[in-house]
């Protein structure tokens, strides 16, 4: 065991660009949670904001990565769960089904646009000028503006993007001269917090595994944990730390952990 997962009691995965890329696993990612299995608490993380955090979790297993549904955070419940910690309800959303879904099961009030007091946005594929002038008539009310994450792209595919949740935002933050009172994704430590908490580990005590500097690794810093960057997929400036660890892919992650 090398000394750098000394001390460590729980793993958590990034999602896109680290086990997988669209709906293909990386190859190595079956083999490296399942050695890790045993050995720590393995949990699963990721700002898609598209999916439910069941959708996820049947996602992984559908791929052959045995997890709960308790070990998945996804921006989408997350995002839920903090609307429902802080009371911020009657909220117009823009975003999927399902992270209307994850809302609803909360038991948050969607409304429309008119009788929204506060604004929740999230990766929407079919947002539009109507919808951006929806949300930019609710910000005029001053109530709160909570967006799931501000990523500008996520992989789809070898070597291709599709824009993200955080194109949407800025469109909005521009239209509405605003910016968010809160981001629950990375690289803010929401998720990793209610981690902590779940599974009562100390911060000194978690490995964040992620394929970016920027979202994934600036997150773990945040939380003053430490970080595995996978390069492979990596399309961000390197940030300089001794807290983090680069392999270029997963195999090498496992020869690394197997000494
Ligand atoms: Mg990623």
């Amino acid at each position: 065991m090398h000394e750098f997962f000394s001390n460590i009691k729980l793993i958590a995965f990034d999602l896109d660009g680290t086990l997988y890329v669209g709906e293909k696993i990386i190859p190595g990612a079956v083999e490296l949670v399942s050695y890790l299995r045993g050995r720590y608490q393995v949990v699963f993380f990721t700002n898609n904001s598209s999916k439910t955090a069941s959708q996820i979790h049947d996602k992984l297993n559908g791929l052959g990565i045995e997890c709960t549904l308790e070990e998945v955070y996804a921006s989408s419940s997350a995002t839920a769960v903090y609307l429902r910690e802080f009371g911020i309800d009657n909220l117009y959303v823009v975003g999927s089904p399902g992270l209307n879904c994850e809302i609803k099961s909360n038991g948050l009030n969607i409304l429309d646009a008119d009788s929204a007091e506060n604004l929740v946005v999230g990766l929407d594929p079919d947002f539009s000028y109507k919808k951006l002038a929806n949300a930019l008539n609710v910000l005029l009310k001053d109530g709160k503006y909570i967006v799931c994450n501000e990523d500008g792209s996520f992989p789809s595919g070898e070597k291709k993007y599709l824009p993200g949740c955080g194109a949407i935002v800025s469109a909005i933050s521009a239209a509405a001269n605003k910016k968010p009172d809160f981001m629950v994704g990375k690289p803010n430590t929401y998720m990793l917090a209610k981690i902590s908490e779940k599974y009562d580990v100390d911060n000194s005590e978690i490995i964040v595994v992620g394929d970016s500097y920027k979202s994934d690794i600036l997150m773990a810093l945040n939380f003053s944990c430490k970080a595995v960057l996978v390069s492979d997929y990596c399309n961000d400036s390197p940030i300089n730390d001794d807290r983090i660890l680069v392999v270029e892919n997963l195999q090498e992650f496992i020869h690394f952990m197997r000494g």
